[in-house]
């Protein structure tokens, strides 16, 4: 006899803030999510220490903590949580089609709405000594981590309008901020470089790139090379920033979903409905302005919503 494929309403993929605010709007709404957590469960967050600025936490808490803690609450309502990837999709383009999913390349599961929240992964340069101190100095959000350094010498690496923002950002903050910029000259707009340049505090470098991130557990300095000249030289900091892009992931969703020239999914207007019905996005995955766990879980929240009115919608239609 052949399985059955399991089909369920409401499929939540991925489990960051805006997966799991989803998944507490749809659980209570009843539409019985089922969730799939991906290769980073409780995602980005889990990689920082201390998140200080979502609201609700007078203290601040720890990422990971954060996250198990949201889980929690998502399942409190009937959320299933369920570790695995999804590594491909069908969507139905009919309104009320039956959308296909593959899990880790072997199990179907249909699904009456889909909400996508697979987030965007951060770049990094790939050093040793960068990686070894993730969470301990070197970031990849100034707006999040920028503020444990106040007063203190930052560099940040990137030429780019958000390398160039993240700078101004930090220069408001920190004592002084070294800015990396591995070619001759930056990729930002014209206005954003003006402000770097008009920003006194910022030691603007080019042809410059890292060569190792100094220190133990926590970051105590930067060996600079020039890579025109070779030239090596070291400086003190205490916080690095990479700020040379993310990658959002919709891979699977080429050919199906509409995305802009980075491959961020495009929502219509103020809604989260992507251009095929039944078929919502949330969090950073659609965002590259903002990219917070504040405006994740924002979105994750509207996009249970409009699942649940478009439900309603079809099973009117129906009854009609
Ligand atoms: C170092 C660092 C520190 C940060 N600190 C803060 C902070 O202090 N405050 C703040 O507000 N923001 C902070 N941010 C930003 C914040 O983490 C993000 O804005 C937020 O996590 C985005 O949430 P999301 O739910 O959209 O996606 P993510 O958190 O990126 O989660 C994406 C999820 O999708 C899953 N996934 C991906 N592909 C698949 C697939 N094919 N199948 C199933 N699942 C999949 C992943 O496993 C993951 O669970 C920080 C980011 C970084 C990198």
């Amino acid at each position: 006899m052949a399985d059955t494929i399991e089909r369920i309403k409401c499929l939540i993929i991925g489990s960051g803030p805006a997966g799991y605010t989803a998944a507490i709007y749809a659980a209570r709404a009843d539409l019985k999510p089922v969730m799939y957590t991906g290769m980073e469960p409780g995602g980005q967050l889990t990689t920082t220490t201390e998140v200080d600025n979502f609201p609700g936490y007078p203290e601040g808490i720890d990422g990971p903590t954060m996250m198990v803690q949201l889980q929690q609450q998502a399942e409190r309502f009937g959320t299933q949580v369920r570790i695995g990837m999804i590594t491909s999709v069908k969507f139905s383009t009919e309104v009320g089609g039956i959308h296909k999913a593959t899990v880790d390349n072997k199990t179907q599961i249909e699904a009456e709405t889909v909400i996508i929240s697979t987030g965007a992964t951060a770049k990094y340069l790939g050093l040793p000594s960068e990686q070894r101190l993730r969470g301990g100095g070197v970031s990849a959000c100034a707006v999040c981590d920028g503020f444990f350094y106040k007063g203190q010498d930052v560099a940040i690496v990137g030429g780019g309008d958000t390398a160039a923002e993240e700078a101004t950002y930090l220069a408001n903050i920190c004592n002084k901020v070294t800015m990396l910029v591995r070619k001759d000259h930056m990729k930002a707009s014209k206005a954003m470089q003006h402000r770097v340049t008009g920003t006194k505090n910022i030691d603007l470098r080019y042809n410059t790139e890292v060569d190792e991130v100094l220190g133990d557990m926590v970051v105590e300095g930067l060996r600079m090379k020039n890579n025109e000249t070779g030239e090596k030289e070291t400086i003190e900091i205490t916080g690095l920033f990479i700020a040379i892009g993310h990658k959002p992931n919709t891979d699977i969703f080429k050919g199906q979903l509409d995305m802009d020239d980075t491959g961020y999914l495009i929502t219509k207007g103020k809604s989260t409905k992507t251009n095929i019905p039944g078929v919502f996005a949330s969090g950073d995955v659609q965002d590259k302005e903002y990219r917070q766990a504040v405006t994740a879980a924002g979105t994750g929240c509207m996009a249970a919503l409009d699942a649940e009115r478009y439900l309603a919608t079809i099973e009117t239609e129906v009854t009609a």
